[in-house]
Protein backbone atom coordinates (compact mmCIF):
# COMPACT_ATOMS: atom_id res chain seq x y z
CA UNK A 1 0.00 0.00 0.00
CA UNK A 2 0.98 3.27 -0.98
CA UNK A 3 0.86 4.32 3.15
CA UNK A 4 2.84 1.85 5.16
CA UNK A 5 4.70 2.93 7.88
CA UNK A 6 5.53 -0.70 8.73
CA UNK A 7 7.91 -0.73 5.71
CA UNK A 8 10.95 0.94 4.87
CA UNK A 9 10.93 3.98 2.86
CA UNK A 10 12.49 4.57 -0.59
CA UNK A 11 12.54 7.81 -2.70
CA UNK A 12 13.77 7.99 -5.89
CA UNK A 13 13.64 10.20 -8.95
CA UNK A 14 14.45 10.68 -12.68
CA UNK A 15 14.58 13.99 -14.50
CA UNK A 16 11.43 14.35 -17.17
CA UNK A 17 13.74 13.19 -19.95
CA UNK A 18 10.35 12.18 -22.18
CA UNK A 19 9.62 8.49 -22.76
CA UNK A 20 12.31 6.09 -20.86
CA UNK A 21 14.85 4.84 -22.64
CA UNK A 22 16.66 0.77 -21.68
CA UNK A 23 19.22 3.00 -19.55
CA UNK A 24 16.71 4.20 -17.35
CA UNK A 25 14.89 0.62 -17.36
CA UNK A 26 18.02 -1.41 -16.46
CA UNK A 27 19.18 1.08 -14.06
CA UNK A 28 16.29 2.62 -12.32
CA UNK A 29 13.01 1.35 -13.46
CA UNK A 30 13.47 -2.50 -13.31
CA UNK A 31 14.21 -2.44 -9.56
CA UNK A 32 11.63 0.08 -8.85
CA UNK A 33 9.47 -1.95 -9.66
CA UNK A 34 10.57 -4.72 -7.83
CA UNK A 35 10.75 -2.18 -4.43
CA UNK A 36 6.85 -2.11 -4.73
CA UNK A 37 6.32 -5.07 -2.90
CA UNK A 38 8.60 -4.90 0.10
CA UNK A 39 8.98 -0.79 0.83
CA UNK A 40 6.60 2.34 0.75
CA UNK A 41 7.81 3.72 -2.80
CA UNK A 42 8.09 7.79 -3.09
CA UNK A 43 8.65 7.56 -7.18
CA UNK A 44 8.84 11.53 -8.07
CA UNK A 45 9.18 13.34 -11.70
CA UNK A 46 12.50 15.65 -10.71
CA UNK A 47 11.36 18.73 -12.66
CA UNK A 48 12.54 21.34 -10.74
CA UNK A 49 16.27 19.46 -10.71
CA UNK A 50 15.54 19.10 -15.23
CA UNK A 51 15.82 23.29 -15.18
CA UNK A 52 19.18 23.83 -12.60
CA UNK A 53 21.54 24.07 -16.06
CA UNK A 54 19.25 26.69 -17.85
CA UNK A 55 19.28 25.02 -21.17
CA UNK A 56 15.62 23.33 -21.70
CA UNK A 57 13.16 24.30 -24.12
CA UNK A 58 9.73 25.10 -21.80
CA UNK A 59 7.33 24.37 -24.63
CA UNK A 60 8.86 20.71 -24.45
CA UNK A 61 8.46 20.13 -20.86
CA UNK A 62 4.55 19.40 -20.08
CA UNK A 63 5.20 16.13 -22.74
CA UNK A 64 8.44 15.27 -21.23
CA UNK A 65 6.62 15.03 -17.99
CA UNK A 66 3.94 13.40 -19.48
CA UNK A 67 5.85 11.03 -21.27
CA UNK A 68 8.28 9.84 -18.71
CA UNK A 69 5.35 9.23 -16.69
CA UNK A 70 3.60 6.92 -18.96
CA UNK A 71 6.78 5.18 -18.44
CA UNK A 72 6.51 4.86 -15.10
CA UNK A 73 3.16 3.31 -15.17
CA UNK A 74 3.61 1.33 -18.80
CA UNK A 75 6.71 -0.91 -17.16
CA UNK A 76 4.33 -1.39 -13.66
CA UNK A 77 4.58 1.16 -11.31
CA UNK A 78 1.67 1.01 -9.05
CA UNK A 79 -0.21 4.00 -8.20
CA UNK A 80 -2.00 1.30 -5.54
CA UNK A 81 1.01 0.88 -4.14
CA UNK A 82 3.21 3.60 -4.71
CA UNK A 83 2.89 7.53 -4.14
CA UNK A 84 3.60 8.84 -7.94
CA UNK A 85 4.33 12.76 -8.56
CA UNK A 86 6.05 15.87 -10.07
CA UNK A 87 8.22 17.26 -7.70
CA UNK A 88 7.07 21.02 -8.36
CA UNK A 89 3.22 19.75 -7.60
CA UNK A 90 4.95 19.59 -3.79
CA UNK A 91 6.63 23.04 -3.03
CA UNK A 92 7.67 21.80 0.50
CA UNK A 93 10.78 20.46 -1.84
CA UNK A 94 12.11 23.78 -2.58
CA UNK A 95 11.44 25.07 0.97
CA UNK A 96 13.05 22.53 2.46
CA UNK A 97 16.38 22.53 0.02
CA UNK A 98 16.50 26.33 0.68
CA UNK A 99 16.54 25.59 5.03
CA UNK A 100 19.20 22.81 4.10
CA UNK A 101 21.46 25.90 2.56
CA UNK A 102 22.09 27.13 5.77
CA UNK A 103 23.82 23.79 6.74
CA UNK A 104 25.25 23.03 3.35
CA UNK A 105 28.87 24.03 2.56
CA UNK A 106 29.55 25.75 -0.44
CA UNK A 107 33.22 24.27 -0.32
CA UNK A 108 31.01 20.67 -0.46
CA UNK A 109 29.33 21.63 -3.36
CA UNK A 110 32.19 22.69 -5.27
CA UNK A 111 33.74 19.17 -5.21
CA UNK A 112 31.17 17.55 -6.94
CA UNK A 113 32.27 15.81 -9.23
CA UNK A 114 28.74 16.26 -11.29
CA UNK A 115 29.12 19.93 -11.23
CA UNK A 116 32.81 20.32 -12.08
CA UNK A 117 32.28 18.58 -14.93
CA UNK A 118 28.66 20.17 -16.13
CA UNK A 119 30.14 23.41 -14.93
CA UNK A 120 33.54 23.10 -16.90
CA UNK A 121 32.44 24.37 -20.01
CA UNK A 122 30.15 26.92 -19.31
CA UNK A 123 31.22 30.62 -19.21
CA UNK A 124 28.27 31.37 -17.00
CA UNK A 125 27.56 28.77 -14.12
CA UNK A 126 23.97 28.69 -13.24
CA UNK A 127 23.88 28.94 -9.01
CA UNK A 128 20.89 25.89 -9.08
CA UNK A 129 23.60 23.83 -11.00
CA UNK A 130 26.11 24.20 -7.72
CA UNK A 131 23.16 23.94 -5.21
CA UNK A 132 21.37 20.47 -7.47
CA UNK A 133 22.50 18.16 -4.82
CA UNK A 134 21.10 20.42 -1.44
CA UNK A 135 17.40 20.40 -3.63
CA UNK A 136 18.17 16.36 -3.81
CA UNK A 137 18.77 16.12 0.01
CA UNK A 138 15.45 18.12 0.19
CA UNK A 139 13.60 15.35 -2.04
CA UNK A 140 15.14 12.62 0.01
CA UNK A 141 14.65 13.39 3.65
CA UNK A 142 11.53 15.69 2.77
CA UNK A 143 9.97 11.92 3.13
CA UNK A 144 12.63 11.00 5.79
CA UNK A 145 13.08 8.00 3.81
CA UNK A 146 15.58 5.22 4.82
CA UNK A 147 16.71 4.06 1.20
CA UNK A 148 17.57 5.53 -1.48
CA UNK A 149 17.87 3.21 -4.95
CA UNK A 150 20.91 4.91 -6.89
CA UNK A 151 23.68 4.43 -9.37
CA UNK A 152 27.24 4.64 -9.01
CA UNK A 153 27.30 8.61 -10.51
CA UNK A 154 25.12 9.29 -7.43
CA UNK A 155 26.81 7.98 -4.41
CA UNK A 156 28.75 10.88 -4.02
CA UNK A 157 25.18 13.28 -3.87
CA UNK A 158 23.75 10.68 -1.49
CA UNK A 159 26.85 11.08 1.16
CA UNK A 160 26.35 14.50 0.77
CA UNK A 161 22.36 14.12 1.68
CA UNK A 162 23.72 12.23 4.84
CA UNK A 163 26.24 15.12 5.60
CA UNK A 164 23.08 17.27 5.35
CA UNK A 165 21.18 15.36 7.35
CA UNK A 166 23.61 14.54 10.21
CA UNK A 167 24.92 18.63 10.45
CA UNK A 168 20.75 19.22 10.38
CA UNK A 169 20.27 17.18 13.11
CA UNK A 170 23.24 18.47 15.25
CA UNK A 171 22.28 22.11 15.15
CA UNK A 172 18.59 21.64 15.80
CA UNK A 173 18.10 17.75 17.12
CA UNK A 174 17.93 14.36 16.05
CA UNK A 175 14.94 14.06 13.37
CA UNK A 176 16.36 12.64 9.74
CA UNK A 177 17.29 9.62 9.21
CA UNK A 178 20.55 9.37 7.28
CA UNK A 179 19.86 7.58 4.19
CA UNK A 180 21.35 4.29 2.80
CA UNK A 181 22.06 3.92 -1.22
CA UNK A 182 20.28 0.90 -2.46
CA UNK A 183 22.63 -0.54 -5.18
CA UNK A 184 20.86 -2.75 -7.45
CA UNK A 185 20.31 -1.80 -10.85
CA UNK A 186 22.19 -2.90 -13.80
CA UNK A 187 24.89 0.27 -13.36
CA UNK A 188 25.97 2.09 -16.13
CA UNK A 189 24.29 1.46 -19.09
CA UNK A 190 26.50 1.51 -22.50
CA UNK A 191 24.64 3.06 -25.51
CA UNK A 192 24.45 2.21 -29.22
CA UNK A 193 27.11 3.93 -29.40
CA UNK A 194 29.42 1.54 -27.10
CA UNK A 195 31.37 3.91 -25.72
CA UNK A 196 29.14 6.37 -23.51
CA UNK A 197 26.49 6.32 -20.89
CA UNK A 198 22.81 5.91 -22.84
CA UNK A 199 21.79 9.26 -22.72
CA UNK A 200 19.01 11.09 -24.63
CA UNK A 201 21.16 14.07 -25.38
CA UNK A 202 24.00 11.72 -27.31
CA UNK A 203 21.52 9.88 -29.56
CA UNK A 204 22.67 6.81 -28.91
CA UNK A 205 19.14 5.39 -26.71
CA UNK A 206 16.34 2.93 -27.74
CA UNK A 207 13.31 3.46 -26.25
CA UNK A 208 11.60 1.32 -24.53
CA UNK A 209 7.74 1.88 -25.83
CA UNK A 210 9.45 1.54 -29.15
CA UNK A 211 7.54 -0.80 -31.50
CA UNK A 212 9.30 -4.15 -33.00
CA UNK A 213 10.23 -2.03 -35.72
CA UNK A 214 11.76 0.59 -34.80
CA UNK A 215 13.65 -1.10 -31.75
CA UNK A 216 15.03 -3.50 -34.70
CA UNK A 217 15.99 -0.06 -36.76
CA UNK A 218 17.56 1.53 -33.86
CA UNK A 219 19.87 -1.73 -32.42
CA UNK A 220 21.15 -2.23 -36.11
CA UNK A 221 22.95 0.98 -35.83
CA UNK A 222 24.74 -0.34 -32.76
CA UNK A 223 28.82 -0.25 -32.56
CA UNK A 224 29.98 -4.04 -32.34
CA UNK A 225 33.35 -5.52 -32.02
CA UNK A 226 35.43 -3.50 -34.44
CA UNK A 227 38.10 -6.39 -35.27
CA UNK A 228 35.17 -8.63 -36.76
CA UNK A 229 34.83 -6.43 -40.34
CA UNK A 230 34.12 -9.85 -42.36
CA UNK A 231 31.11 -12.49 -41.45
CA UNK A 232 34.30 -15.13 -41.34
CA UNK A 233 36.11 -13.22 -38.86
CA UNK A 234 35.84 -14.65 -35.31
CA UNK A 235 34.61 -11.76 -33.07
CA UNK A 236 35.21 -11.04 -29.11
CA UNK A 237 31.94 -11.02 -27.54
CA UNK A 238 33.54 -8.87 -23.66
CA UNK A 239 34.19 -6.28 -25.78
CA UNK A 240 31.02 -5.91 -27.87
CA UNK A 241 28.01 -3.76 -25.71
CA UNK A 242 25.21 -6.16 -28.19
CA UNK A 243 26.65 -8.96 -26.12
CA UNK A 244 26.13 -7.03 -22.36
CA UNK A 245 22.49 -6.16 -23.93
CA UNK A 246 21.53 -9.80 -24.50
CA UNK A 247 23.05 -10.79 -20.97
CA UNK A 248 20.51 -8.47 -19.56
CA UNK A 249 17.54 -9.66 -21.41
CA UNK A 250 18.24 -13.09 -22.13
CA UNK A 251 18.52 -16.67 -19.87
CA UNK A 252 21.93 -17.72 -19.74
CA UNK A 253 22.12 -20.61 -22.04
CA UNK A 254 21.41 -18.23 -24.64
CA UNK A 255 23.94 -15.75 -23.37
CA UNK A 256 26.50 -18.33 -23.54
CA UNK A 257 25.17 -19.52 -27.28
CA UNK A 258 25.32 -15.66 -28.62
CA UNK A 259 29.00 -15.55 -27.31
CA UNK A 260 30.04 -19.26 -28.36
CA UNK A 261 28.55 -18.49 -32.02
CA UNK A 262 30.62 -15.52 -32.07
CA UNK A 263 33.50 -16.38 -31.05
CA UNK A 264 33.40 -19.42 -34.24
CA UNK A 265 31.94 -17.26 -36.12
CA UNK A 266 29.20 -19.39 -37.25
CA UNK A 267 26.56 -16.16 -36.55
CA UNK A 268 27.14 -12.37 -37.58
CA UNK A 269 26.70 -9.70 -36.25
CA UNK A 270 23.40 -8.75 -38.15
CA UNK A 271 21.59 -11.93 -37.00
CA UNK A 272 23.20 -11.63 -33.64
CA UNK A 273 21.32 -8.32 -33.33
CA UNK A 274 18.04 -9.13 -34.85
CA UNK A 275 18.12 -11.54 -32.08
CA UNK A 276 18.59 -9.06 -29.70
CA UNK A 277 15.96 -6.70 -31.24
CA UNK A 278 13.23 -9.51 -30.56
CA UNK A 279 14.09 -10.04 -26.90
CA UNK A 280 14.10 -6.41 -26.35
CA UNK A 281 11.07 -5.59 -28.34
CA UNK A 282 9.36 -9.24 -26.58
CA UNK A 283 10.10 -8.28 -23.10
CA UNK A 284 8.68 -4.80 -23.15
CA UNK A 285 5.05 -6.34 -24.94
CA UNK A 286 3.25 -6.08 -21.94
CA UNK A 287 4.64 -2.05 -21.32
CA UNK A 288 3.47 -1.03 -25.09
CA UNK A 289 0.20 -2.57 -24.41
CA UNK A 290 0.00 -0.88 -20.89
CA UNK A 291 1.12 2.64 -22.59
CA UNK A 292 -0.99 2.24 -25.65
CA UNK A 293 -4.53 1.90 -23.07
CA UNK A 294 -3.25 4.56 -21.06
CA UNK A 295 -2.39 7.31 -23.92
CA UNK A 296 -6.09 6.33 -25.02
CA UNK A 297 -7.29 8.32 -22.07
CA UNK A 298 -4.22 11.00 -20.66
CA UNK A 299 -6.81 12.33 -18.53
CA UNK A 300 -5.70 9.19 -16.29
CA UNK A 301 -1.94 10.29 -16.13
CA UNK A 302 -3.09 13.55 -14.48
CA UNK A 303 -5.20 12.49 -12.10
CA UNK A 304 -2.34 9.72 -10.98
CA UNK A 305 -0.02 12.06 -10.53
CA UNK A 306 -2.53 14.93 -8.95
CA UNK A 307 -3.27 11.73 -6.29
CA UNK A 308 0.01 11.04 -6.03
CA UNK A 309 0.99 14.97 -5.09
CA UNK A 310 -1.83 15.05 -2.53
CA UNK A 311 -0.58 12.42 -0.84
CA UNK A 312 3.43 13.61 -0.85
CA UNK A 313 1.87 17.14 0.13
CA UNK A 314 0.45 15.63 3.17
CA UNK A 315 3.43 13.98 3.75
CA UNK A 316 5.90 16.81 3.00
CA UNK A 317 3.80 19.46 5.25
CA UNK A 318 4.39 17.56 8.36
CA UNK A 319 8.00 17.27 7.89
CA UNK A 320 8.46 21.10 7.43
CA UNK A 321 6.08 21.90 10.01
CA UNK A 322 8.36 20.21 12.25
CA UNK A 323 11.58 21.68 10.56
CA UNK A 324 10.37 24.89 10.27
CA UNK A 325 9.05 24.90 14.17
CA UNK A 326 12.78 23.02 15.24
CA UNK A 327 14.11 26.01 13.23
CA UNK A 328 12.71 28.65 15.10
CA UNK A 329 10.06 29.56 12.61
CA UNK A 330 6.69 29.29 15.59
CA UNK A 331 4.99 32.03 14.19
CA UNK A 332 1.60 30.37 15.61
CA UNK A 333 3.32 29.87 18.77
CA UNK A 334 4.01 33.95 19.02
CA UNK A 335 0.56 34.37 19.00
CA UNK A 336 -0.20 33.40 21.93
CA UNK A 337 2.09 36.29 23.69
CA UNK A 338 0.66 38.88 21.99
FE1 LIG B 1 28.78 -8.49 -30.94
FE2 LIG B 1 27.06 -10.36 -31.60
FE3 LIG B 1 28.68 -9.33 -33.41
FE4 LIG B 1 29.64 -10.89 -31.53
S1 LIG B 1 28.20 -11.49 -33.13
S2 LIG B 1 30.54 -8.95 -32.20
S3 LIG B 1 28.35 -10.35 -29.78
S4 LIG B 1 27.07 -8.27 -32.35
Amino acid sequence: MADDPSRPRVFSGMQPSGEAHLGNYLGALRQWVELQESHECYFCIVDEHAVTGGDYAPADFPSRVFDLALSYLAVGLDPERSTIFVQSDVPAHTALAWLFNSVAAVGELERMTQFKDKSRSLESVPAGLLNYPVLQAADILLYRAEWVPVGEDQLQHLELSREIARRWNARFGEFFPEPQPLIGGVGRILGLDGGSKMSKSLGNTVGILAGPEEVQARVRTAVTDPQRIRRTDPGRPEVCNVFTLHGLFAASDEVEDVATRCRDATRGCVDCKRILSDRISGHFGEARERARELSARPGRIREVLDAGAERARREAARTLGEVRERMGMRWRGLEGLA
